[in-house]
């Protein structure tokens, strides 16, 4: 079953592994929710990461734990300029001063955000 999708079944892992270190940390019993923050750039489908999160956390013994996932968009800031900006119609130029001397703003981030638990 974990050949469906390695890529977010590992992280979906990864994220248990964390989630269950802090649980044991503060001594908590049940995991609610769990927010995780995924950047459109990185290679993590949200669909497939949901998907693999449930299958390892099914058997819990607690209630259902919700996955939530938080996507940020692709963006870049120029370097000439400063303006930050998507994926303008003038390719990867700066739309307001046109320098290509630009550079990823925001979609790499890939982190837990949150853990609710009681
Ligand atoms: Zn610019």
């Amino acid at each position: 079953m974990s050949m469906i999708h390695p890529r977010e079944m590992a992280l979906a892992q990864d994220i248990l592994d964390i989630v269950q270190r802090e649980m044991a940390y503060q001594g908590a019993i049940k995991l609610r929710t769990v927010r995780v923050v995924v950047g459109e750039a990185t290679p993590m489908l949200p669909e497939r990461l949901t998907f693999c999160f449930e299958l390892i956390t099914k058997e819990f013994p607690s209630d259902r734990i919700k996955l939530i996932i938080e996507r940020i968009p692709l963006a870049f800031r120029c370097r000439f300029c400063g303006a930050t900006f998507f994926i303008p119609e003038t390719g990867f130029a700066c739309p307001k001063c046109r320098s290509k001397n630009v550079a990823v703003f925001s979609g790499n981030e890939l982190f837990i955000k949150e853990i609710e638990v009681e």
